[in-house]
């Protein structure tokens, strides 16, 4: 768990954008709890609303239907993409389980059994979610149940055919269909990806990537699934999703995280016809908890009512132009990429050979604690550095979170490395 450092930071208490260890030393909080903490912690408007159910009504099971779950699942199929296309919930208690109900649903769907996913994917920890994942660590191999296979995602920063956008015709696009055609019996469950990957690093495909796939998935019977567990609820900026941004309207979305701003919650979202397919007894114990599903529809309602899409969107360009300007100082930094308030900073050894700089990533993470800073740890390789915060912070907490990131890179990078 505390894999960065060898001394465990042990977290007491935390307010918005700050997070205090036991020790009262205060931290500015740019990695959100995972993605998680989406509208600042222990937020007063979403934490009476909790309070209040929490006295009201704790637990039924999925067997009754309650208010709370009610009122979110209604207020989720009116944002949902296509002009709230999207209109039939099931709720769990994580993104796994979202992914695993979203996977059974295309299959009683479609009937077919193969799921195309992409390389570089994370979409949870249990045998199935694992086997969909497709980052080599995270796997548990020789356990993992068949039926998906894997195609080439929009690595552009790293292309998987040597190729660069746009002169490559989106190569890695229009190779899905090759791959459904040579590796699965040609009519598929579906395909599942993150609009943008988070373990995986922040790639941010081109604008065409999931158009190209979703006619090709469509015209080989598969539903599109969008794992929106970190690109949901308008972390990417003036959408309320992230695959909005890429003109698809799926037909499954599946999300937990930031939803419930901590509380555990899973959310697995279908067109009424494809969530009609769902057979079979479905309960969940906690699932749908009434207390989850209270802060969920509150947090949701305090995103709309204060406008975080549009903070998320315009902040996080800030603090993009920020980072751009430490690409500029410091040339450790390979790439900048990201959307809203989701940022990644691809550290290398040098530009021209990529090679990922995995043991100064790591210094960079005690650095930034030194500095008092959270931030988060991703890429395939480990090399690269995760910003998220909350999205309701400022420009002036990017202007102190900058300062102190800048610091850190000058305490890890040789004055040689410095320009
Ligand atoms: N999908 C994505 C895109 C994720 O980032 C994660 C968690 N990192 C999951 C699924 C799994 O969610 P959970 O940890 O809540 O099971």
């Amino acid at each position: 768990m505390f894999h960065y450092f060898a001394e465990p930071l042990i977290i007491d208490h935390a307010k918005n954008q700050f997070v205090y260890d036991i020790d009262g030393n205060e931290y500015l909080d740019f990695f959100g709890g995972i993605v998680t903490v989406s509208v600042g912690h222990c937020n007063e408007t979403v934490t009476a609303k909790t309070r209040e159910q929490l006295e009201k009504l704790q637990h039924v099971s999925t067997v009754f239907a309650t208010e709370p779950q009610l009122q979110l699942a209604k207020k989720v199929a009116s944002i949902t993409p296509g002009g709230g296309a999207l209109r039939k919930s099931f709720l769990t208690n994580s993104g796994t389980e979202a992914n695993e109900t979203a996977i059974l649903l295309a299959r009683m769907y479609t009937g077919s059994n193969e799921v195309v996913a992409l390389r570089h994917s994370y979409h949870g920890r249990s045998a199935m979610a694992m086997a969909v994942t497709a980052q080599s660590s995270w796997r548990i191999h020789d356990t993992l149940p068949g039926g998906f296979v894997h195609s080439h995602n929009a690595y552009c920063y790293r292309c998987p055919f040597g190729l660069t956008y746009p002169t490559c015709d989106v190569r890695c696009a229009s190779d899905v269909k090759d791959l459904i055609q040579t590796t699965t019996c040609g009519k598929i469950a579906g395909f599942i990806a993150e609009p943008i990957q988070g373990v995986g690093g922040f790639i941010v495909p081109p604008k065409e990537y999931f158009k190209i796939i979703t006619d090709v998935v469509r015209q080989h019977g598969g539903v599109i699934i969008s794992d929106e567990v970190q690109t949901g609820w308008g972390r990417t900026g003036n959408k309320w999703f992230g695959i909005e941004h890429w003109d698809v309207v799926p037909d499954i979305i599946t999300a937990a995280k930031g939803l419930a701003n901590g509380l555990p919650i899973g959310l697995t979202v279908a067109k009424p016809e494809v969530a009609d397919a769902m057979k079979g007894v479905t309960l969940s114990t906690f699932g749908g908890n009434p207390v989850s599903t209270a802060q969920a529809k509150a947090v949701i309602d305090f995103i709309d009512e204060n406008q975080l899409m549009i903070n998320a969107a315009e902040t996080g360009g800030y603090l993009q132009g920020k980072l751009l300007e430490l690409k500029e100082k410091y040339p450790l930094i390979g790439d900048v990429r990201g959307m809203g308030l989701m940022w990644g900073i691809e550290l290398v050894e040098d530009r021209v050979s990529k090679k990922p700089a995995v043991a100064e990533t790591a210094r960079i993470m005690a650095a930034a604690r030194d500095e008092r800073i959270l931030i988060g740890k991703g890429g395939t390789f480990g090399n690269v550095v995760r910003c998220t915060p909350p999205l309701n912070v400022t420009k002036s907490d990017v202007d102190q979170f900058i300062e102190r990131f800048d610091r850190a890179f000058a305490a890890v990078c040789e004055p040689a490395l410095r320009r």
